[in-house]
């Protein structure tokens, strides 16, 4: 019942006289019978005697963190990490322990781990090892912390956005004491270094349940991303809406697909609404609110060490969430043209529309299917090959030059009055045409 890849490795262990057993995810998500992301695996060897019985079975391993007792193995393909068992030494600065010993007790090695939910071990043989109702919690459908809570937040600072990441990706409510020490520790956050912060939170936002943890445990996220605390509780006031804006925010995210470019988009959307907003008759507007949620949202983005890459896209999606875009063969590629031909970004652009239709009010409601048409327009656009940038013309900048434009900027120029004209269907996209239409645009400069 585990992968043969998984019972090779425990396999490779046991010849050699070692205890191993399945932990962590795997575990949990086993008995959750949702997919499994990766294995871990904790065994009473050293780190070393892991490696040769590896080396000694044919496989090959990584020293991916030998200084805390972890290798990776990988075998037909898999990765598999394996860690001797320890019990964490004590920590000083809320992110890393001291020391680490190594334990050759299991029991011990499952009393360091965050989460009871985490905390379980599995053997073929020896069956589940649950030393603190794991999977009692799994049942309860409860983020629960090993032992103190407060203690072990302290520890380590990433268990409180481990928490929140875990109750997006599962849907689990976190237990009370939990949650408060959770509440009581989170300045910390502001001491671990910023690619771990971003790892857990591309985690936490692209989680299946992300609607609930982001309402459930906003004021822990606030530590990291205070950005989002003007949103929470805050009244639109208008007909389009039934929700505040974190609510609206919360319903947008988990309809969009989870990956991280378009949840932190639509994460930043509405950000700039609270501070761009003003009042008449009772009736709230947000004139150019997503220029200012791009300037909130370069700050966020920028402060989490984001890629600029990653950040543009994000900040151009929060920019044309709003602006219409027809659903005509025109409207999509001037779009497209706009998005640098760009299609994976105008998908996830059209997914942020749909979804911002579909949680507003129901009168609202078919932008949606706007969204849906202008998917289906690029789709024949794609299949037609018409073209929405420079390199999709049937002209390019030798044939510009020889139909008299001079060589330099003016090339360029030449393709972008060319591209426009195609796109607006003035003329078509044929090498004949187009010199004829470059010819007469040199004679009218
Ligand atoms: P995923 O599905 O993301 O792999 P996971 O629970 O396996 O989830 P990992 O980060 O792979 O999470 O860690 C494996 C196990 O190691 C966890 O289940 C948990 O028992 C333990 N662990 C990881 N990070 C910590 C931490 N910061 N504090 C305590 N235990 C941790
Ligand atoms: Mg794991």
């Amino acid at each position: 019942d585990i992968p043969a890849f998984a019972q090779a490795a425990l396999d490779a262990l046991e010849q050699d006289g070692h205890e191993a057993w399945l932990v962590g995810g795997f575990v949990r998500d086993s008995l959750m019978g949702r997919s499994v992301s990766d294995i871990d695996m904790a065994t009473s060897a050293t780190w070393r005697d892991a490696r040769a019985a590896f080396e000694g079975a044919g496989y090959a391993t990584h020293e991916t963190g030998v200084a805390h007792g972890t290798i990776t193995v990988v075998i037909d393909g898999h990765a598999i990490e394996v860690t001797t068992f320890r019990i964490d030494g004590a920590y000083t600065d809320a992110r890393h322990p001291e020391s680490v010993d190594f334990t050759s007790s299991i029991t011990d090695d499952l009393a360091r781990r965050d989460f009871t939910v985490n905390a379980l071990a599995y053997h073929p043989h020896r069956g589940l090892l649950d030393p603190y109702g794991g999977a009692e919690d799994i049942e309860r459908r409860l983020i629960r912390a090993v032992g103190d809570p407060r203690k072990r937040l302290s520890e380590d600072a990433l268990r409180i956005l481990r928490g929140c990441r875990f109750s997006s990706q599962l849907g689990f409510s976190i237990e009370e004491q939990t949650f408060r020490a959770m509440l009581e520790r989170k300045s910390a956050i502001l001491s671990l270094s910023r690619e771990r912060v971003a790892h857990e939170i591309d985690l936490l936002i692209s989680g299946e349940h992300i609607r609930k943890a982001l309402l459930d445990c906003i004021d822990v996220l606030t530590a990291a991303i205070p950005e989002l605390v003007a949103a929470k509780g805050f009244d639109q006031k208008s007909p389009f809406h039934m929700y505040d804006v974190l609510e609206h925010t919360a319903y947008v995210m988990e309809e969009v697909p989870g990956e991280p470019l378009v949840r932190w988009a639509a994460l930043l959307h509405d950000i700039g609404k609270p501070a761009s907003c003003f009042e008449i008759d009772g009736v709230r507007h947000f004139r150019g609110h997503p220029e200012i949620g791009i300037i909130i949202g370069r700050e966020v983005l920028g402060r989490l060490g984001y890629s600029h890459t990653f950040t543009r896209k994000v900040l151009e999606l929060v920019r044309l969430h709003d602006e219409h875009i027809a659903p005509t063969r025109k409207g999509v590629r001037r779009a497209l043209r706009e998005l640098d031909g760009d299609t994976a970004l105008f998908v996830a652009l059209c997914e942020l529309k749909r979804a911002d239709a579909l949680a507003k009010a129901p009168a609202y409601r078919e932008r949606a299917e706007t969204a849906a048409a202008l998917l289906d327009m690029l789709g024949r656009i794609l299949i037609d090959e018409e073209p929405f940038t420079r390199a999709g013309l049937a002209i390019n900048g030798n044939d510009v030059i020889a139909a008299g434009v001079p060589a330099g900027p003016d090339v360029a120029r030449a393709l972008d009055a060319a591209l426009d004209a195609v796109i607006d269907d003035e003329v078509p996209n044929s090498l004949p045409e187009l010199v004829a239409f470059v010819e007469s645009w040199q004679c009218s400069r």
